[in-house]
């Protein structure tokens, strides 16, 4: 459930009409509700009440700050995946004993600038990444607590861009080859070897892959605390997925997810971390847009619109579905018809959906995409010199821009001209 409804036959955000905003901001843009972002965190935190646990959004999803800043007080931690990110959890207010460091290129700056500025752990990917972090804590007269990311080599089921933890991708330490590393890394004084971490991959519509994941990293917490491993930590990943297709799609709840974390890791008595993104910040957006042609073609409509693949590259990247509604609720009864719905960049992957039935639609009218929060803003471009979209945050009947659209002269003045030219 999201907070994106028709009330009198307008698309509401919570209880600001998106007409509204729109006439306020321009279009196209991004729009999120807190009420959805607070619900969908409070699901997770429900699903794991009774163990000790920590929620890390994975901020990589969505990382303004006002949404960072709404999960924190919520009582969120991050999980974050590069310096920038660090750095925006932090200003956005999230104490470092709240963030957990992921990725499989962390560089030694990275590295220091946490270890400095405070961090929960790091999730490690790499022996060699294990070296430089032993260097870097012991150059700055710390100990640094680490998991070891694992790679279970489970099938994850989903869209091979975003799989993560089969033995081919680039992700973790083959679980094989687990014990020999964490031998490794207990005899490093730097580190503080505290648990273990698995992330198999990204909207995954299906529990049983995390609960053969889950399984296998419950065995090897038990060979390694044989091994004389404190293990007392297991962060878990995210990767839960979110029905981007409203009409025929289901996926598993936080709650039951929830209940097959306790089912498989519960007896070990570990704290139990979470990083999910996807599900916190997907349903919680939407990006809103304004048709400007309606081009009749050789038996097929275009629905040319102003939003393009470059403020919302999902169906280009990952053939991803969005379902996209008029933000004036048609009339009852009213007959669909099938448009290509296009932006106006100059590729044929520019295309947000083929023969996509829509009530009848003409130029001025807004659509919204549903299912836009993550991994839609964060991963936007300027291509062909279109500005980066405005984000507005909507709470309860407030709404506010939280980040602007960028003027033409900002963006050409990024560009600096050699002195011989
Ligand atoms: C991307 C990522 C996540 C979040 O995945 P979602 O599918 O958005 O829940 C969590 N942890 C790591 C290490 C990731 O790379």
């Amino acid at each position: 459930m999201d907070h994106f409804l028709y009330r009198n036959g307008v698309l509401h955000a919570e209880d600001v009409p998106v007409t509204e905003i729109a006439a306020a901001v321009g279009t196209p843009f991004y729009l999120y509700s807190t009420a959805t972002l607070l619900r969908h965190f409070a699901l997770f935190d429900e699903a794991l009440a009774g163990t000790d646990h920590l929620v890390c959004y994975a901020m990589k999803a969505a990382s303004n700050q006002a949404i960072l800043r709404t999960l924190a007080q919520a009582g969120a931690g991050m999980d974050v995946v590069s310096m920038g990110e660090y750095l925006r959890a932090r200003a956005a207010g999230v104490p470092g004993e709240r963030i957990v460091f992921s990725g499989v290129g962390k560089t030694g700056d990275e590295i220091r600038t946490a270890l400095q500025g405070g961090i929960r752990q790091f999730n490690v990917e790499s022996e060699p990444e294990m070296e430089v972090l032993n260097a870097v804590a012991l150059s700055l007269g710390k100990v640094a607590p680490i998991t070891i990311r694992v790679n279970p080599d489970v099938d994850a089921k989903t869209h091979t861009k975003i799989a993560t933890g089969k033995s081919e991708n680039k992700f973790g330490i083959p679980i094989a080859r687990a014990r020999a590393v964490y031998a490794m890394a207990g005899a490093m004084r730097g580190l503080d070897v505290i648990g273990i971490d698995v992330h198999i991959g990204s909207q995954l519509t299906d529990l049983a892959p995390f609960e053969a994941a889950y399984t296998k990293v419950a065995e090897l917490t038990e060979q390694l605390r044989a091994d004389g491993h404190d293990i007392r930590r297991l962060d878990l990943g995210g990767g839960l997925g979110i029905p981007y297709e409203r009409s025929n799609s289901a996926p598993p709840l936080p709650l039951d997810y929830g209940a097959l974390i306790k089912r498989t890791l519960a007896h070990l008595g570990c704290e139990i971390e979470i990083e999910p993104g996807r599900l916190i910040a997907g349903n919680a957006g939407i990006m809103v847009s304004k048709v400007i042609y309606l081009k009749s073609g050789e038996g097929r409509d275009f629905l040319i619109i102003d939003g393009a693949m470059n403020d919302l590259i999902r169906p280009a990247m990952y053939d991803a579905h969005h379902d996209i509604v008029p933000v004036i609720e048609p009339a009852a009864g009213t007959e669909q018809q099938p448009y290509d719905i296009v932006g106006p960049v100059c590729e044929s992957g520019d295309t947000f959906a083929r023969q996509r039935d829509m009530p009848p639609l003409a130029a001025g009218d807004l659509i919204a995409f549903r299912g836009a929060g993550a991994y839609g803003a964060v991963m936007a471009s300027e291509y062909n010199t279109r500005p980066l979209i405005p984000e507005v945050l909507v709470n309860g009947d407030q709404f506010a821009v939280i980040r602007p659209r960028p003027t033409f002269d900002e963006m050409i003045n990024r560009d600096t001209i050699p002195e011989w030219l």
